[in-house]
């Protein structure tokens, strides 16, 4: 079976873009812990309304709470998967390796990019939530405005997608990331791929790595 592969990037570095065509091609299902709890606001329930305000600013939600959300979503054993916005603290890593993937063959594939091209991505980020695809109104934007082309769903900016909460995501990342990225290089489970540029191109390198 092929490995299960975890994206490693800043928001808006493309991992989100690139699970989807990763789940269309080639047989993986996609898991992002930022849909999981935005699923959880959306219903209103318990931990949703924990972790609403948390989302909001662009802080980290607690280690224990996002792996109990994740481990309820997921299936290892019978599916491969693309851990999409998890693991982000070395914490995580850890957990992710000991009480998700066990023995579970794994590999970490880090999107390298600039944080500003990052900023000019995410504040023109319009995303539809039902279809899950990703516009920018620059690069890929949507025939019809504020319209997603597959759905006809009204696309949504995100609330932390605005420049500010987009900088502090950013800073979090950036305070989090070394010792990751340090833990799969030890362990030669580590790719790096350039994130700047044609999504298309960045999708033949993923695939070079993966299949
Ligand atoms: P994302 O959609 O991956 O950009 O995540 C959106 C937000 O959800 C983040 O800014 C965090 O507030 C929260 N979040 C998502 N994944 C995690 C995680 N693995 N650990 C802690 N917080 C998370």
């Amino acid at each position: 079976m092929k490995a299960h592969v975890i994206l490693l990037g800043a928001p808006g570095a493309g991992k989100g873009t690139q699970a989807a065509r990763l789940v269309a091609d080639c047989n993986y299902k996609h898991v992002s812990t930022g849909d999981l709890l935005r699923s959880e606001i959306a219903k209103g329930s318990d931990l949703g309304n924990k972790v609403k305000s948390v989302l909001d600013k662009g802080d980290l939600v607690d280690d224990t709470m996002v792996l109990d959300l994740l481990k309820c979503n997921i299936d290892v054993t019978n599916s491969r998967y693309i851990f999409d916005g998890f693991p982000r603290t070395l914490e995580q890593v850890e957990l992710l390796d000991k009480h998700i993937l066990k023995d579970s063959k794994s590999l970490a594939v880090f999107f390298n990019i600039d944080f500003e091209v990052i900023v000019e991505r995410v504040i023109n980020r319009r995303m539809a939530p039902k279809s899950g695809e990703i516009y920018n109104l620059i690069s890929r934007p949507p025939k019809v405005d504020g319209i997603c082309d597959v759905s006809g769903e009204t696309l949504i900016h995100r609330k932390d997608d605005t420049e500010e909460v987009v900088r502090n995501r950013l800073n979090v990342f950036k305070n989090a990331i070394d010792p990751i990225i340090d833990y799969y290089k030890k362990d030669n489970r580590l790719k790096v791929i350039d994130g700047a540029g044609d999504p298309e191109v960045i999708f033949g390198k993923l695939k070079e790595i993966l299949l």
